[in-house]
């Protein structure tokens, strides 16, 4: 099954709601504030939509991305505005939405907004702000850069010009994650997991994985030995 939920989740990651009882508290939308640079200086869902037979972004469409947000974030969206409600599997056939919810690990849940045409900007979630990009971790936990979503690698336009990604947006999203993980240090366990997924998954293929440096530089990164090449992503903007 193509994997359509925003974050990958470790098998067995089961200790969220133990977890979140014993968290500091984030404040989502002082976070949403500190990332809200555009991603490109351009509005790329015109360049994806029309590659999309529903004509929306594929970021934006529930059939091909379920957005999950963390439960403590949630309770802030819904306190906040109305644009989110719960995902009761819209999009999707009973056998995948099952498949999904299974891997959501119980410090998230999965959400559906009112779609592209009514977004709401500043009630974007995290989820919708890093897309689609995650924080790569090295084997040895250092959160060195922003590595790409390869499940929309084919339909993201962002992703097939990695060059055209804003400064301010790598910035924020840096300091935005720097901040998470020291609140809830354990977050980076499911990103250490997910970064290993795509070393290994690059490995079979191989591929290099573009890194967006956290220094703002960009990179080739080589999955089985670490090395950083320097690259020039070109930017058609
Ligand atoms: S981030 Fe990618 S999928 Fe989302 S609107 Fe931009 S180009 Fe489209
Ligand atoms: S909230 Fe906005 S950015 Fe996020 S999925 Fe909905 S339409 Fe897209």
């Amino acid at each position: 099954m193509e994997d359509r939920s925003y974050f990958h989740f470790p098998p067995g990651c089961e200790s969220g709601i133990l977890i979140s009882s014993m968290r500091p508290q984030v404040d989502f939308l002082s976070l949403y504030q500190a990332f809200d640079a555009p991603i490109v200086a351009a509005d790329c869902g015109q360049f994806c939509a029309p590659h999309n037979p529903n004509g929306v972004p594929f970021c934006c469409d529930i059939h091909h991305a379920v957005p999950a947000v963390y439960r403590a974030e949630w309770k802030a969206l819904k306190a906040s505005t109305d644009l989110w409600r719960l995902w009761r599997g819209e999009g999707s056939a009973a056998e995948q939405a099952a498949a999904l919810r299974a891997d959501t690990p119980s410090n998230m849940t999965l959400l559906v907004c009112q779609g592209a045409a009514r977004c709401q900007r500043p009630f974007r979630s995290l989820a919708c702000r890093q897309f689609p990009f995650f924080p790569y971790l090295t084997e040895d936990y250092a959160f060195i850069g922003l590595a790409p979503d390869a499940d929309f690698t084919t339909r993201c336009w962002v992703l097939q010009h990695p060059g055209a990604v804003t400064a301010a947006y790598r910035q924020e999203a840096v300091a935005v994650f720097d901040r998470l993980f020291s609140l809830w240090p354990d977050e980076m366990d499911s990103y250490a997991d997910r970064s290993e997924e795509l070393r290994q998954a690059c490995i079979a293929r191989r591929r290099r994985i573009p890194l967006l440096h956290r220094s703002g530089l960009n990179y080739w990164l080589s999955p089985a030995s670490g090395r950083l090449r320097r690259a020039d992503f070109l930017n058609p903007l």
